[in-house]
């Protein structure tokens, strides 16, 4: 396990020759069996998670497992094809980017991504023929569905409102589970020709609304006891729906980091999302 501080690999920084690709890069080898996985953020609570379930997994071999201050060497060196990157929303980006230039597949459960990150990755990638990067808010295979099914149920309800509850550990809010909520709803909602969300509010202390998404509210919860849970509510006159989802416990997101591992080199390109992995 690396843990030196000396040079983060990212892309805003001259990439070393070895890091450095031809313009559409070379042709990628096929992926050997067992997988060849990295772990980066390796030491972090879901990083760990991430070891123990590569280790576990029979198609699967840890290669590295690193953290702050990691070197290209460190995943080339002992042939890594997928990294796995739970790490901090300021270092995901630059970690990405250098997963592209090495010619690795990326796996990042890290949140905090916006469109303008998103975006960059989406160009980059497009410079390294074959190479994937799934980004996804949320690797519970419950938590995905249970988006699939706020966006379904969206277009039949005047309101819908998302609330987030987690650790007090996270850095950061909304939780991108809850944006990517949230988006799925205004976007069936406009689809489906809804206008605004009814809401009087005219007065009231700042936040008391919770951080707007697309024009769907929602509200962040930190509290000891907490993992992973998301409620979207949806209100008509005389009715509610609820959507509730519990992560208890951070292997009910191994299932899915594993099969995106399995799959994202199949994926070219950037994906954002676990839903568009499921059921191909
Ligand atoms: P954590 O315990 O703080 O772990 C983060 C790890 O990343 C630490 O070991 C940290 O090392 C390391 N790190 C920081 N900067 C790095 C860099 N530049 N390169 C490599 N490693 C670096 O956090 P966590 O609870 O595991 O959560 C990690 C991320 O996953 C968060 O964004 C969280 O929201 C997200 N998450 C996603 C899902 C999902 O399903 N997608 C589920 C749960 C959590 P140091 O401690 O030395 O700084």
């Amino acid at each position: 396990m690396n843990t030196a501080h000396d040079d983060v690999p990212p892309r805003l920084q001259a990439p070393s020759p070895a890091a450095q690709p031809a313009a559409a890069g070379p042709a990628l080898a096929p992926i050997p069996s067992p997988i060849p996985v990295a772990a980066i953020g390796a030491s972090g609570r879901m990083g760990r998670t991430v070891v123990q379930a590569v280790e576990a997994a029979d198609d699967m071999r840890l290669v590295a497992a690193v953290d702050v201050g990691w070197t290209a060497s460190d995943l080339t060196g002992p042939g890594a094809r997928v990294a796995v990157d739970f790490t901090v929303p300021t270092a995901a980006e630059s970690n990405v980017h250098a997963l592209i230039d090495l010619g690795i597949h990326a796996v990042v459960g890290t949140t905090g991504w916006d469109s303008e990150a998103l975006a960059r990755v989406r160009d980059h990638v497009k410079e390294r023929a074959g190479i994937g990067v799934l980004v996804a808010p949320n690797f519970a295979l419950g938590a995905v569905l249970a988006m699939r099914f706020a966006a379904l149920a969206a277009p039949y309800f005047d309101s819908a409102e998302v609330i987030e509850l987690h650790h007090p550990a996270k850095v950061d809010a909304p939780s991108g589970t809850a944006q990517h909520t949230a988006q799925g709803i205004a976007a069936a909602r406009a689809a489906a020709g809804l206008g605004p969300v009814p809401d009087a509010t005219s007065s009231g202390m700042p936040g008391a609304r919770g951080a707007v998404v697309d024009g769907i509210h929602i509200h962040s919860v930190r509290s000891r006891g907490l993992t992973a849970h998301e409620e979207i509510v949806f209100g008509n006159p005389g009715e509610q729906l609820t959507i509730r989802h519990d992560s208890f416990d951070r292997t009910s997101f191994m299932p899915g980091v594993l099969l995106a591992v399995r799959k994202v080199p199949t994926h070219p390109g950037l994906t954002v999302g676990l839903a568009s992995y499921l059921g191909d």
